[in-house]
């Protein structure tokens, strides 16, 4: 059983009389542990289908199972919860809370959505820490961090709760050359360490070289999927 499955996916905005098909009937399957890339044009859809799966936005038509999940039929809440309870998000710019550290943004859903008891979250995020290299930076704040820090925190972040699945919009889009390889190899190792699949939009082409399968769209269509399942 695939982790997501979208099956005729369709995404129309409508505003007054204007609709705009955001995306147009596509097909795709993502197996756990997967590092996949949704790249193409601005415009071409990528956003939207990472907010599908992601249930910050719902199809208006096709079917998207997400960890066997049909997903369109959450409502608010229920999505809500169900991101909080299984996915984890990497931002281009890195959404961290300014006042708290690194070590409180990384603990953040584990208190505030997950609920975890104080030991664990202590023991939590110090092996996250430890993982994403910024052991040396846990009690600074993100405007004491350097950029390549703060998606490092970001990344372990998404991590905390042990998601099955990370979605990451664009996440290199804000680095430097060196750091956004580096931010890379990082999800890429974290991925081998936790089996935790990340799915990507993105325009970087070093996203589209470290990805084991890409998705190409244009204009809300797949137009080849490299690895076969489009
Ligand atoms: P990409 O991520 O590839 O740049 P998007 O998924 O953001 O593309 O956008 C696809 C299309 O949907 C674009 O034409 C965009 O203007 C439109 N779109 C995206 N979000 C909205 C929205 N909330 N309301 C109306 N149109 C939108
Ligand atoms: P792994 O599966 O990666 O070996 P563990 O399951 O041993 O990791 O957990 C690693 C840390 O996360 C431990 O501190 C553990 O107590 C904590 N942990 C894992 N799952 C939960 C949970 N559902 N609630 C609270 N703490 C948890």
């Amino acid at each position: 059983m695939a982790l997501v499955q979208a099956s005729g996916l369709h995404k129309t905005y409508r505003t007054g009389d204007v609709s705009v098909h955001a995306v147009r009937g596509v097909d795709f399957s993502i197996e756990s542990g997967g590092f996949v890339a949704f790249v193409g044009p601005s415009g071409s859809g990528k956003s939207t289908v990472l907010n599908m799966i992601g249930c910050l936005d719902r199809p208006t038509g096709g079917t998207l199972r997400v960890l066997d999940t049909d997903v369109a039929s959450l409502g608010r809440r229920e999505a809500a919860d169900f991101r909080g309870a299984n996915l984890g998000f990497v931002f281009q710019d890195f959404n961290l809370i300014p006042v708290l550290s690194a070590a409180e943004n990384i603990e953040y859903p584990l208190l505030m959505v997950q609920n975890w008891p104080l030991a664990q979250r202590r023991a939590r995020v110090a092996e996250l820490l430890e993982a994403v290299g910024i052991a040396d930076r846990a009690d600074k704040r993100p405007d004491q961090l350097s950029g390549g820090q703060k998606q490092r925190v970001a990344v372990a972040r998404a991590l905390a709760s042990k998601p099955k699945l990370v979605l990451a919009d664009e996440p290199t889009a804000n680095l430097d050359h060196v750091t956004a390889l580096r931010i890379i190899d990082l999800m890429k190792a974290m991925r081998d360490e936790f089996g935790t699949t990340f799915v990507f939009s993105t325009h970087d082409p070093r996203i589209v070289d470290a990805a084991e399968e890409v998705f190409h769209l244009e204009d809300g269509r797949i137009v080849n999927g490299a690895g076969g399942t489009a």
